[in-house]
């Protein structure tokens, strides 16, 4: 199992840590090339024994209830992404000197030779709206492509499914790109990092280097975020093919070898001739839904990798006119009495809360949840003077109330005090009657939502239902 692709799987000793979303098509895929797979798995639950007893009868094994104990003959560990690297399984490995792939290593090495490049983007938030962005511009240049990875058709199916690509937008994420040591793509952009999932990773430093890797052996360029120092200093020191440019994409404008912002329309300075002296016109800002500032970092950055590809700037314009964003990114829900109402239920993280708050003037901003151990003093310090007042719900609301309390005090806080679902149509009835026509209502919680709802999902459809019952005069 070296650094090569792997051709012979007959026989071959492969243990696939983790039932799950990645696991169960690897085994199946595994076995189905000859390997003689056994599945192993921390819990023992109904759901797992149903799982189980699935792939037994196929011919694969399943050791239930424990995760831990490397399976005698191992050669080859398949694991989950969101296994912690510092469980006991692994530490057996590394003795054994068994090597452990993830489930994106897994389908880089399955590739056929002849088999579509990648064109790969990570960073703490923004990455699917980016990669989503990205799929409509090669769609838009007449490219058979798909969104893939971390989102939407696995790498498994996208690599040994029948659909012909010629180029993949692969999202990726901190977790599967520590587990894959050989990945190579033709172009990588990190968006930005910030922290997050450091429990995993053990330190910002361990995420950062994790992220890192994406440009790893990239052939053609290594986008980053200009404003980001720390996606620059991954590029440079990453090993890349020879010729591969570091391209810069910013809000500003743009210097060679970048692509921005020049009066509303954006400009790429790096995949053109004489790049000292010209620029070429991609699109305008308008073109982008919605236009808010993370956004059009989002769309530069999914130009450049598109460019990077050799996509031409009409495809660019196209591809990101024809781009809607998935539900609760940012998402326009009504306008009541002249009060814009947002559902950025998305924003889980206080990165993501900062630039969605960015976006608008005057809010009345609805927040609160569970911190997953973040702090929000920098992001209150950061938005207090576009707040017109706060409404905060949930488990973890003092935090917040506290970082308002020091950093905003003039802010008006509402705490609900309460962590029920319906709490979120008191949430919004307490924001419309803060708020001034012109103002924004945004719900952007900077925390996670499974304190009152079963996901951001959720969280967003009641908050959505709670605006129109409101509107209904609820
Ligand atoms: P990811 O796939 O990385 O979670 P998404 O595209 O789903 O990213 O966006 C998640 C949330 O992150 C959005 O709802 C928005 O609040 C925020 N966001 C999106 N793009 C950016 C960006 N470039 N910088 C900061 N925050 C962003």
């Amino acid at each position: 199992m070296g650094s090569g692709q792997v051709t012979d799987w007959q026989g071959k000793n492969v243990t696939v840590a983790g039932l799950g979303v990645s696991g169960i098509p690897a085994a199946k895929v595994l076995h189905g090339l000859g390997a003689k797979v056994t599945v192993v798995n921390d819990g023992d639950d109904a759901r797992a024994r149903a799982q189980a007893e699935e792939l037994e009868a196929l011919g694969i094994s399943v050791r239930l209830g424990d995760g831990a104990t490397l399976p005698e003959g191992t050669e080859l560990i398949v694991t989950a992404p969101g296994w912690k690297p510092d469980k006991p399984l692994f530490a057996a490995a590394h003795e054994a000197g068994v090597p452990v792939w993830g489930d994106v290593e897994l389908a880089w090495r399955l590739r056929g030779p002849e088999a579509a490049p990648w064109l790969a983007v990570t960073g703490t938030n923004g990455k699917t709206t980016t990669v989503q962005m990205l799929a409509s511009i090669l769609n838009a240049a007449g490219l058979r492509t798909a969104a893939v990875g971390n989102i939407g058709v696995s790498l498994l199916d996208a690599v040994l499914g029948e659909e012909q690509y010629d180029v993949l937008a692969v999202e990726l994420s901190s977790y599967q790109l520590h587990w894959a040591p050989s990945l190579r793509a033709h172009s990588a952009a990190v968006l930005n990092i910030a922290p997050d999932h450091l429990d995993w990773h053990g330190s910002m430093e361990a995420y950062a280097r994790d992220k890192g890797r994406i440009y790893e052996g990239n052939r053609v360029a290594c986008v980053y975020n200009v404003a980001d120092k720390a996606t620059e200093d991954l590029v440079r020191e990453a090993d890349v093919e020879e010729g591969c440019r570091a391209i810069g994409f910013t809000l500003g404008t743009p210097g060679p070898s970048q692509l921005g912002v020049v009066e509303g329309i954006l400009v790429d300075r790096a995949f053109v001739e004489n790049r000292q002296k010209n620029a070429q016109e991609l699109a305008e800002v308008s073109d982008i839904n919605p236009p808010a500032p993370h956004n059009i970092a989002n769309a530069l950055a999914a130009a450049a990798l598109a460019r990077a590809y050799g996509v031409p700037p009409k495809a660019v314009r196209d591809g990101l006119r024809a781009f809607t964003p998935d539900a609760h990114r940012i998402a326009h829900v009504a306008d009541l009495d002249g009060v814009a109402f947002v559902d950025d239920s998305k924003a889980t993280n206080t990165h993501a809360a900062e630039a969605s708050l960015a976006a608008y003037e005057s809010i009345v901003w609805i927040a609160g949840g569970l911190a997953k151990g973040a702090v929000f003093e920098e992001l209150v310090a950061k938005s207090a003077k576009r707040l017109r007042a706060a409404v905060l719900i949930g488990a973890d609301r003092g935090l917040i109330r506290e970082a308002l309390a020091r950093h905003a005090p003039e802010v008006p806080v509402v705490d609900l005090d309460r962590t029920d679902t319906g709490a979120m149509l008191a949430a919004v009835r307490e924001a419309k009657r803060l708020a001034r026509p012109g103002d924004t209502v945004l719900l952007a919680p900077a925390c996670a939502s499974m304190d009152m709802f079963t996901n951001y999902n959720q969280r967003g459809d009641v908050f959505a239902e709670a605006v129109r019952e409101l509107g209904a005069g609820a």
